[in-house]
């Protein structure tokens, strides 16, 4: 059969291929995505924030995707694509829970991204957006093949990946390979990258589903009697997070009302979640029981996605060697994952569409040795620096106020992030090349380290944060760590993009 000769051979479809390929194809490159699966699929991961739709903001406008640009605000999202289910995500909201003891008003913490629901950041159906972002890709010029059963060859020269999908047989060679598939990693396997996951800190295991019939916190909280009035967002428009004695669930609510919920459970939980025999109903059952408040929205629950139920992971983090070599690039889900703590995950994607876009659409910098090495290291140095803030936060239980306390280091990086002036020229994700702050993380983490060891001892972290609030001074913009707000940051959001 004819081999079809591209720029850039994309393995995986998922939104991260499909929005390179788009941004590659618009900008004369051949492109071809070939994705072992079929859209519309079932994926999880589908909280964006402001630094996600701010990256995919500056993609659109640079690479003349204008029909992207409505996807990174809720409201022109609805206005021009209601068809793509979504849900709100004003901000972040956490609700600390002790077993067996009733919720506590004391152990709330919201902190807000964005100024108003219609400018707001988007809970992504994926099963929606990725078959949009992959159809997408196609209207710019990639050719896309779905369902497919390929062999990979191939690297020194080229890469070449034949096949068939749906009884037609196809074949492409090309010089630049990227690696999309996410955990499949098959560009990495393929050549033999080592995994170094054990150089990762976080130990975590998630079980989750979209599920119909759950209230809302808000519901939960009023029937509790617990006034909302200080609440500076709807709490449910939001990434909501119940902080567990050893772990966190999430809970993310679409407009139809379904909600994508999980349940991360960290360290030696981990084990007796995987070796467990029952059910995995039964295991999401046992891990609520002992939480009133989070029992009580799931009590008539029903999963709705993915038809085969509940879905368990095994360790989620992984993270590889290398990232790119001279003819190869993995995306962010490929080259490594830590937890979808701090929702990540879409955003660090975005990132490293922009930094390939650039790479690839520049014919000048030929060859690319030296900036797919710079891709690499950077890349892997980010999901490391993802895995301290993570780490953190899981170290830190049981007790909501150190957890909360171990947030603000992301929030100080993130927000620093987001305010920074928007140029043009893609950076390190979140603070990673930040030397100074790679530091204070570090000496925060041996600190936070001592206070455990003085069994969380009152005046221990009290000052703890003391010397917190002055460590993220120089990355915390917008007033975190004000014990004069009470958990309730309402100025957090950067100004209207
Ligand atoms: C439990 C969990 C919760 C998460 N929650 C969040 C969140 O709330 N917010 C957030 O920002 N991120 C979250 N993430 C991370 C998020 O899921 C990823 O960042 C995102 O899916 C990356 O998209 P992608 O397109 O790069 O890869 P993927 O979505 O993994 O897509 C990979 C694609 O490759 C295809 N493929 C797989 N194997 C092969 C193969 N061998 N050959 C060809 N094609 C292949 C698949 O069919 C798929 O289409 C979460 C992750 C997990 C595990």
């Amino acid at each position: 059969m004819t081999r079809l000769h591209v720029d850039v051979l994309v393995l995986g479809a998922g939104f991260g291929g499909s929005l390179l390929s788009a941004v590659l194809a618009k900008n004369g490159k051949r492109v071809a995505v070939v994705d072992r699966g079929v859209h519309p699929r079932f994926a999880i991961g589908e909280s964006s924030t402001p630094l996600a739709d701010a990256i995919l903001k500056q993609i659109a406008t640079r690479y003349g995707l204008q029909e992207l640009l409505p996807l990174t605000q809720y409201g022109s999202w609805k206005r021009c694509y209601s068809q793509l289910r979504c849900g709100v995500k004003t901000g972040f909201s956490y609700f600390g829970h002790r077993a067996g003891a009733a919720f506590v008003p004391r152990d709330q913490l919201l902190v807000a991204a964005s100024n108003s629901a219609m400018k707001s950041d988007t809970h992504w159906l994926r099963s929606d957006v990725d078959l949009f972002l992959c159809e997408y890709a196609a209207k710019q010029g990639a050719s896309i093949v779905q369902g497919a059963d390929y062999f990979l060859s191939g690297f020194n020269e080229g890469w070449c990946v034949e096949g068939s999908a749906e009884g037609r047989e196809f074949a492409f060679v090309s010089e630049f390979i990227v690696d999309a598939t996410g955990g499949a990693g098959e560009v990495l396997r393929h050549l033999g990258v080592a995994e170094n996951s054990d150089a990762l800190k976080t130990n975590s295991t998630a079980l989750f589903a979209h599920f119909d019939g759950v209230p809302t916190v808000a519901a939960t909280l009023a029937e509790r009697g617990v006034d909302l009035q200080p609440h500076p967002f709807n709490c449910d428009a939001a990434a909501v997070h119940h902080v567990l004695e050893d772990g966190w669930m999430w809970q993310l609510r679409f407009d139809d009302d379904t909600v994508s919920a999980g349940i991360l459970v960290n360290g030696d939980s981990c084990t007796a979640i995987r070796q467990s025999e029952k059910s995995l109903q039964a295991v999401w059952d046992d891990r609520l029981k002992p939480y009133a408040f989070v029992a009580s929205q799931f009590t008539n629950a029903s999963v709705v996605r993915p038809q085969s139920g509940l879905q368990q992971t095994g360790r989620l983090q992984r993270i590889c060697e290398r990232a790119a070599g001279n003819n190869w690039a993995a995306l962010a889900n490929a080259a490594g994952f830590v937890d979808p703590l701090h929702s990540t995950g879409i955003a660090h994607t975005m990132s490293c569409v922009q930094r390939l876009a650039a790479i690839l659409l520049n014919e000048a910098a030929k060859p690319r040795t030296e900036s797919l090495r710079r891709y690499s290291d950077d890349l892997l140095s980010e999901i490391r620096l993802v895995d301290e803030m993570v780490e953190g936060c899981y170290a830190a239980l049981p007790g909501f106020r150190l957890w909360s306390d171990w947030c603000m280091l992301y929030f100080a990086a993130v927000t620093s992030a987001e305010q920074s002036p928007v140029g043009n020229e893609p950076t390190s994700f979140l603070r990673a090349s930040d030397s100074r702050f790679r530091s204070m993380l570090a000496e925060a983490r041996q600190r936070l380290q001592r206070v455990i060891d003085l069994d969380r001892d009152e005046r221990a972290i009290s000052g703890f944060e003391e010397w917190l609030r002055a460590a993220i001074g120089p990355w915390n913009h917008v007033g975190l760590m004000d014990d004069s707000v009470n958990g309730m940051y309402r100025s957090t959001a950067a100004p209207d993009r």
